[in-house]
């Protein structure tokens, strides 16, 4: 999951967008975070259910081969269902030749990237390009790729999600050498959003996307070697510029939230007033559509102060100071209780008890359906808040009648 490619499937939306995107990220350093750490456990508890046929609450409390961080209930829980689904597939079908976990796959062919480039640099080799698919199904006349997506953040569709469908091509090359394969699909897996996307595609279409894909991996990669020629090798967009590395310098993506902030912002109140009495949903989506980009925009303008004031680089106006200290912690909790003890503390001035949550409850009662049950009689659970999603999601839309009851006796 790490040592990515340079024209990473993870990327796609990216170099497919933007040309320049690979070109202005060279010299931008990986940036590792917390929950990609946290996804890399996860799929590595997933390859391990799956390989050993084991519970994924075996390794509560444990750590993986692939980093420090421990396996926690929501990881195996949220794990443990991924696992599940997948599992009943593969059992639902009659004739299965593949199970592939983790399947390293290389599309290098594919692009054939060295008769796209009108380099200048005519001594550079390109690199291998390869994605690992989390799972491959092969059976019943079919091709299934699915993919665990462990963050929360947000929904992500199946629909021509194009890094599942450079895996579905190279998987499709390489396995219909063995045998027939008429339908492909590809899959979305995200358990900490109870979010499941499926996508078909006709080999036809696949083969089609496939021309598409050497297009656009060509343009990228004469970019990247040769630098940007024209205008329009740098393209703005929320797709593209969310996961790039140079977004918080570049200056084309500033120039598109300007705009966007201009042409849309611009005597907000005004234009809001004007909207709602003129039902001007449009406008409204218009301005909504573009929060995701403008806030992934200030989050890249943030980290890159922070780095260069951090490199002693000048950003006028601005320096570093220390953060208020964090909250206190035991360095050593044994000799901290050790030192309370010898301090004569009561048991109850030392330790601080705390009920199980309904959660926990019901997972030390599981098996003993009777008194589930009982504890399910008192056991509360606020309703859902109102949340936008896109239309595409499955949920059915709420009442609109309804809900403004809520909102209005909840304000009260
Ligand atoms: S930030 Fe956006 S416009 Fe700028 S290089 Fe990256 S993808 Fe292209």
């Amino acid at each position: 999951m790490t040592n990515h490619a340079l024209l990473s499937p993870s990327a796609a939306n990216m170099w497919f967008e933007c040309p320049a995107s690979l070109w202005l990220s060279k010299d931008e350093p990986d940036q590792s975070s917390a929950y990609a750490a946290e996804g890399t456990t996860a799929h590595a508890l997933a390859e391990y259910c799956f390989k050993f046929g084991k519970q994924a609450s075996v390794l509560i409390g444990m750590k993986t081969a692939v980093n420090d961080i421990e396996v926690d209930e929501e990881m195996a829980e949220a794990v443990q269902s991924y696992v599940d689904t997948v599992n009943g597939i593969k059992d639902s079908m009659t004739t299965l030749y593949v199970f592939d976990i983790e399947q390293r796959l290389d599309f290098s062919d594919l692009l054939d990237l060295s008769a796209n480039i009108n380099t200048v640099n005519t001594s550079y080799t390109p690199k291998k390009s390869f994605g690992t698919a989390d799972v491959i199904i092969l059976g019943d006349g079919g091709l299934q790729v699915h993919d665990l997506k462990y963050g929360k953040g947000v929904r992500v569709s199946a629909e021509n999600n194009r890094q599942l469908l450079i895996y579905a091509l190279a998987a499709y090359y390489y396995y219909s050498l063995g045998c027939e394969i008429n339908k492909i699909s590809i899959h979305i897996h995200q358990p900490r959003l109870n979010h499941y996307s499926e996508f078909s595609v006709t080999p036809e279409d696949l083969i089609a996307f496939g021309k598409q894909l050497k297009d656009k991996a060509g343009e990228a990669y004469a970019v990247y070697i040769n630098g940007p020629r024209k205008a329009d090798d740098f393209c703005a967009g929320e797709s593209q510029c969310r996961f790039c590395k140079a977004a918080g310098k570049c200056e084309t993506l500033a120039k598109h939230v300007e705009n966007v902030i201009d042409a849309d912002f611009t005597n907000l109140d005004d234009e809001v007033i004007e909207d709602v009495n003129n039902d001007e949903g449009e406008a409204l989506a218009k301005k909504f559509k573009a929060i995701a980009m403008i806030k992934s925009w200030i989050k890249a303008v943030e980290t890159r102060v922070q780095a260069q004031l951090q490199l002693g680089n000048s950003v006028p106006g601005f320096k570093l100071v220390l953060s208020r200290q964090g909250n206190r912690a035991w360095a050593n909790e044994e000799d901290a209780e050790n030192t309370l003890k010898s301090f004569r503390l009561k048991q109850d001035e030392m330790y601080s008890r705390k009920l199980i949550s309904p959660t926990q409850a019901l997972k030390v009662l599981k098996g003993s359906e009777i008194r589930i049950k009982k504890l399910e009689e008192i056991i509360t659970r606020p309703e859902g808040k109102p949340t936008i999603v896109p239309e595409s999601d499955k949920r059915p839309a709420i009442s609109p009648a309804d809900d403004f009851t809520d909102l209005t006796q909840e304000e009260i």
